[in-house]
């Protein structure tokens, strides 16, 4: 048993790296599992986080590099890799990679976060990369003093045209229902700008365009001349490899309370991928938090007693 992990982290946004530095400050030897070379997962693509209590109007990247410096200087050791395939064993799990390697631990702690939803429109996967985006704080500089629309009415839709308004001539805020989703301190703030246009009840029906987009249509048949389009119609859930492994709800979360306990033991979750009310860079510091002593204690009691 010595040889294995005690801890498996996969992921390295805010939960992962929250759950790291309460396992390494434990005295476990955990390792965090990141997809991409130092990613810090989500919150890098937030141009502005205003909630994070102490730290007002911080950029998502460099609130993501803090905590990365933070597990970095602990000692917390980092690997890349895809994990895609979970085997519960009688005494841990293993945990193997898209790259053939396998890795064995008496516990994992599941924070992999969320991706993108497509908004399913004819047109949208033809231009992604070309004219169609999913970050705004990634893409928006190619798109100064061009014309853009933002579909979705959630907090990254509002925060998006808020961006994006400070780089482009003109920006299209396209939501299909009357009330948004985010925050009313955000649509204030885009009804100032006169350079927003927010049109609501807008539901697109086709991204159209030749080498790079031209046009966003609506099912009302309206065509808005756009030269990018910014997606931000939500997250969907990154729990593929997890079906049959550990108990899903019907929209694909972990089902997994504030404790990060799942329905297997020794598999714990945390961050945006377990089920929740608010998902927030301060809900997943938390749960990293609480999913790393809930495994230290799963620890103790299975190994030690
Ligand atoms: P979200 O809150 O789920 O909002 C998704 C939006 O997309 C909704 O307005 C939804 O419309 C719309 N939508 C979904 N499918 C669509 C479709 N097929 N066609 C057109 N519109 C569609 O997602 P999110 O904005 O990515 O936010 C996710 C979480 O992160 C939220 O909890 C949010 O508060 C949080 N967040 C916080 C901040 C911050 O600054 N603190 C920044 C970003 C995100 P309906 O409203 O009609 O359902």
């Amino acid at each position: 048993m010595d040889d294995k992990l005690d801890v498996l982290i996969i992921g390295s946004g805010p939960a992962g790296l929250s759950a790291a530095v309460y396992a390494k400050r434990a005295g476990l030897n955990a390792l965090v599992i990141e997809k991409e070379y130092r990613g810090t997962g989500q919150i890098a693509e937030s141009d502005q986080v205003d909630n994070y209590l102490g730290l007002p109007k911080i950029n998502g990247y460099d609130l993501g590099e803090a905590f990365l410096k933070h597990a970095q200087e602990l000692g917390v050791q980092f690997q890349e890799g895809v994990a895609d395939i979970f085997q519960k064993n009688e005494d841990g799990w293993t945990v193997h990679f898209a790259d053939g390697q396998a890795i064995n631990t008496k516990t994992v702690i599941y924070c992999a976060g969320a991706a993108h939803r497509r908004l399913g429109v004819e047109g949208e996967e033809e231009f992604a990369g070309k004219g169609v985006s999913y970050c705004a704080v990634c893409d928006g500089a190619f798109y100064r003093g061009k014309e853009t629309a933002v579909i979705g009415g959630g907090d990254t839709a509002l925060g998006d045209a808020l961006y994006l308004s400070d780089l482009c001539d003109k920006v299209y805020l396209i939501h299909r229902r009357e009330q948004f989703r985010g925050a009313a301190s955000f649509v204030q703030q885009l009804r100032e700008k006169e350079n927003v246009e927010i049109l609501t009840s807008a539901v697109p029906s086709k991204i159209v365009g030749e080498q790079t987009v031209t046009a966003l249509e609506l099912k009302d048949g309206r065509s808005i001349p756009v030269n990018g389009a910014f997606v931000a119609v939500g997250m969907q859930p990154q729990t593929e490899p997890l079906l049959g492994v550990v108990d899903l709800d019907e929209a694909g979360y972990v089902i997994a309370d504030e404790t990060g306990i799942t329905s297997e033991p020794g598999f714990f979750a945390a961050g945006d991928v377990r089920t929740k009310a608010l998902r927030q860079v301060v809900t997943a510091v938390s749960d990293g938090a609480n999913a790393a002593v809930s495994a230290m204690e799963y620890i103790r009691n299975i190994f030690y007693e």
